[in-house]
């Protein structure tokens, strides 16, 4: 089935309210022979295309209003390619880098997750900051098969919480990921069922409300086919309130990249992007790693020790 026969229309994936309490936030932008197996993967060259997108007047989150089932989703992903891991390795070291401060010593001693794993980049920041039990999920068997030593480490499939048992775990990850599930709701809450009392739980999300994505509009890196939602810090607050987490932290990270992938990501007419990129190569300013924020935020939230009342 084509991933445009099956929308369905939803009300707001975070707080639930009904779609009548939305404004109207991009119009569907669509192109059927445009959506192949690249548009399904992460740190692609932008497309811009979207599903039509609405705004939550209640929690800001900006979403699909009609998208496809989470089952159409899943295998659109399973037939993904992916990109190369050299720009999921930095990405994986900013995210490292940025929650080791959050990750004491009895965290590093349990197991960790991480929903949408791709390549197995984070999973092996993980086990450099000391996790000795990490396992990942994700959809596209391309990309565990390029995970190499972590491979086996990776299970194929979408996030199933039956695979855990409760409360047994102590970091769970989740990085670029949560704009392409059908149900971030669903899964913020399985994942709390699954953090053992004081557990992490981290995102990565882009924020719709950052300057640069305010700035760019249509033609914004996150206007995107495959981001069902899009967050900012009051979606993601209302997210996590509504699952029972505490200690919530939201900050922007700064993504260091060669300036040859942010070339690749400026909304440039495609042989100008190339030129310059071409160029950049040339001249080795290609491979320069730049540090910029980028309208990314770095989400870290603790389950609660004791019960909540
Ligand atoms: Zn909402």
């Amino acid at each position: 089935m084509s991933l445009l026969d099956d929308l369905r229309g939803r009300d707001c994936p975070v707080c639930g309210a009904s779609q009548a309490g939305s404004a109207p936030f991009l119009s569907a932008s669509v192109d059927p022979a445009r959506i192949g197996s690249f548009s399904f993967a992460s740190r692609k060259r932008p497309e811009f295309m979207s599903f039509r997108l609405v705004r939550c007047l209640t929690c800001q989150t900006v979403y699909a209003a009609e998208a496809p089932s989470a089952e159409t989703l899943a295998d659109a992903y399973a037939a993904a390619d992916y990109d190369t891991s050299e720009e999921a390795d930095l990405a994986a070291q900013t995210y490292a880098r940025a929650l080791a401060p959050f990750l004491d010593a009895g965290i590093r001693d349990g197991a960790a997750l991480e929903i949408g794993a791709g390549t197995g980049s984070f999973l092996r920041e993980l086990q450099r900051l000391g996790f000795r039990h990490v396992t990942g999920v994700e959809p596209s068997s391309a990309a565990v098969a390029a995970a190499a030593d972590l491979r086996d480490r990776i299970r194929v499939g979408v996030f199933d919480p039956a695979d855990h048992a409760p409360e047994s775990l102590s970091f769970i990850g989740c990085f670029m990921t949560l704009e392409h599930v059908r149900d971030p709701l669903a899964l913020t809450r399985a994942a709390f069922s699954l953090l053992r009392p004081g557990g992490v739980l981290a995102f990565v999300t882009h924020d719709h409300r950052a300057p640069i994505n305010r700035l760019l509009g249509r033609r914004s890196p996150i206007i995107d086919i495959e981001h069902m939602q899009l967050f900012c810090h009051a979606s993601l607050h209302k997210l996590l309130a509504r699952t029972g987490f505490s200690e919530v932290a939201i900050t922007a990270i700064r993504n260091a990249y060669p300036l040859r992938y942010w070339l690749r990501l400026l909304p440039l007419p495609g042989a100008m992007k190339t030129a310059a990129i071409a160029g950049a190569d040339a001249t080795g300013l290609g491979r320069l790693r730049v540090g910029l924020n980028v309208g990314n935020l770095l989400t870290v939230a603790r389950k609660p020790v004791a019960p909540t009342p």
